[in-house]
């Protein structure tokens, strides 16, 4: 309980979660600041400029500080200090998004650390990010390219570029604005945005059309990528995408996709649409075997038993609605409903108690 509730506090929410309108948002004329942080490129060279950008959600920042720790990285993996943390630059009554860029980059085979210290309303909170500067110098291990937290508490996510993909800068702007234009975009994702740890692999796979039948082809590497909750390939060729034998696919220019798909491969959800995958899981389902289920479970999620709806001809109820994340691909991005909001939350909560 005690790590759902600190969970909780990281995230922003208030309880009791189930069903209540965060009005807490009205207690003061000045809100408290919500903002996040992303670097570009997500995965730099040596010496290309690395830009550091810290943007608001909401509320009143008064003071940003932005503090860098840079370490060597070896063959091994093991880190050594190459600078301390260093106070790189300090805003005051800034105007957001606030950046620094460092000219010139952090050098090769390093790993920055960058932490920027947001304070507003008598709040203040941290982002720490770490990435890599390419090349990495770990052989056939998954690069660490926006990583926030405990890889063995958090959801960790690999990007495994397709061997269709013929411009890898290509894949490496798809992986960040994945991050910033559907991770952190999503209403509900966005607030656990200290929960999402984001690799890139070095290896190809290969995704397959679902009709074809063909399983996705796996890289050489697999084995080194079971600590991963989520692997995804990014691939050009427009396919009809699937999640399966532990990988899932999306075009690296659909933002919607990969939600969707993390909704089965990282939260365990199933899908809301007539023809698509359906079980009812044993926790925090999406779906359920009959209507009597999903009007019983309605009162959980803050809705009504007359909100269960039939799943188009298929023998399956939700209680979702047509707007969800779940009942959607392609390009944009939509919210997840209240039952797959319960979902993520309890699937996020597992990790954070390391199951
Ligand atoms: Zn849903």
């Amino acid at each position: 309980m005690k790590e759902r509730r600190n969970l909780l506090a990281r995230a922003g929410i208030k309880q009791p979660l189930l069903g209540m309108a965060l009005l807490a948002t009205f207690a003061s004329c000045k809100e408290k600041p919500e903002t996040f942080v992303i670097h570009s490129p997500i995965y730099p060279t040596g010496s290309n400029n690395v830009t550091l950008t810290c943007r608001k959600i909401s509320g009143d920042v008064e003071n940003v500080k932005l503090y860098v720790m840079v370490s060597n990285v070896s063959s091994t993996g093991v880190l050594s200090s190459s600078s301390p943390e260093a106070l790189v630059q300090e805003w005051s009554s800034p105007t957001m998004p606030v950046s620094y860029t460092k000219s010139g980059g952090y050098g090769t085979n390093k790993l920055v650390k960058y932490r920027f210290v947001v304070k507003g309303n008598d709040k203040t909170y941290t982002h720490t990010v770490s990435f890599a500067t390419r090349p990495y110098p770990v052989a056939n291990q998954a690069i660490p390219v926006y990583c926030v937290g405990d890889k063995d508490k958090v959801m960790n996510l690999v990007f495994i570029p397709d061997s269709d993909i013929d411009v890898m800068d290509t894949f490496y702007n798809a992986v960040q604005l994945d991050i910033t234009d559907a991770f952190q975009k999503e209403d509900w994702l966005r607030r656990f945005r200290k929960s999402h740890n984001f690799y890139i692999n070095p290896v190809t796979g290969h995704a397959h059309d679902y009709d074809t039948g063909e399983p996705h082809d796996k890289p050489s590497n697999w084995s080194n990528l079971s600590f991963a909750q989520g692997k995804v390939i990014l691939h050009k060729t427009v396919l009809r995408d699937f999640a399966g034998g532990g990988v899932f696919s999306t075009e690296y220019f659909n933002r919607g996709t990969i939600l969707h798909e993390s909704g089965h491969g990282l939260y365990g959800m199933a899908d809301e649409y007539s023809g698509g995958s359906h079980w009812q899981a044993e926790e925090k389902p999406n779906n359920f075997t009959s209507l009597a289920n999903a009007q019983n479970y309605a009162p959980n999620v803050g809705l009504q038993s007359s909100d269960a709806n039939k799943i188009g001809s298929d023998n399956f109820w939700e209680l979702c609605n047509d707007s969800c994340m779940m009942d959607k691909t392609g390009l944009n991005v939509w919210p997840y409903f209240s039952p797959c909001r319960n979902r993520i939350l309890y699937a996020i909560t597992q990790r954070a108690n390391g199951n």
